[in-house]
């Protein structure tokens, strides 16, 4: 135990650990627990943050001092009702969403937490959705947890309509494990990450599939 440090790679999270942690910290109340149980009982992916994971997303939009921020990648709104209590009374987080069935789910789900006045879903690829956007920024706080391809295009889309030292946070960013892999996914994953240092002073978080949290430099 002793020769073993975190600097070097070690792990050191059980699974018993990490539900001692999860439990202690990041409890679902009622709101959260629906959402986050919605893709098992509506045959959607489930793909949503993890518990901890929401919470940090949750306190980071809260720590940021954020009020209005950007999801690309709804699903049942998980992570949106972190998102959007981050953001507190007077917040409205957009998110986007590209099919109409998981927004319509996450509607519900985040009427249910009462949060409908501060969260709009918009339905469409944030290709077509981002561009109608720009008029409402610039944003404090935009979360990538969509399509894996067009991390590029959605950083560029932050960079360019994030506040400076707007806050850019995105999941995924080891690529389900297949970052160097030689897909089309992996290879823009790398060019997302490659990227960033040039407009934000960035790191890469080692959740278990990685999150980017990134301040947008002035
Ligand atoms: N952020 C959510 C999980 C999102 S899962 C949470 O943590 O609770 C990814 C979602 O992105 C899926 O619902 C998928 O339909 C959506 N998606 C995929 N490609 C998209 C695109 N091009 N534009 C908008 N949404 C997209
Ligand atoms: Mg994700």
């Amino acid at each position: 135990m002793a020769d073993k440090t975190s600097r070097t790679g070690v792990a050191y999270a059980t699974p018993a650990i990490l539900e001692l942690v999860e439990r202690v910290h990041a409890a679902h109340d009622p709101a959260l627990e629906r959402a986050y149980r919605s893709p098992e009982l509506r045959d959607m992916p489930t793909i949503s943050l993890a518990p901890s994971e929401g919470k940090l997303v949750q306190l980071l939009t809260q720590l940021s001092g954020a009020k209005r921020a950007v999801e690309i990648g709804t699903l049942a709104g998980y992570s949106a009702v972190h998102i959007a209590r981050g953001l507190g009374e007077g917040g409205m987080l957009d998110t986007l969403e590209i099919d109409p069935r998981h927004a319509e789910i996450a509607r519900a789900n985040i009427e249910a937490a009462g949060l409908s006045d501060r969260v709009r879903v918009h339905i469409g690829s944030a290709a077509e959705i981002l561009p109608s956007l720009v008029a409402r920024g610039p944003f404090d706080l935009v979360f990538l947890d969509a399509d894996k391809a067009g991390y590029p295009e959605y950083s560029i889309w932050a960079a360019d309509n994030l506040r400076s030292g707007g806050v850019l946070i995105a999941d995924n960013a080891y690529y389900f494990g297949a970052l160097l892999a030689d897909d089309p996914s992996a290879r823009a994953m790398r060019r997302f990450h490659e990227e960033l240092p040039a407009r934000f002073a960035s790191v890469c978080a080692p959740t278990p599939d990685g999150l980017v949290i990134a301040i947008r430099k002035p």
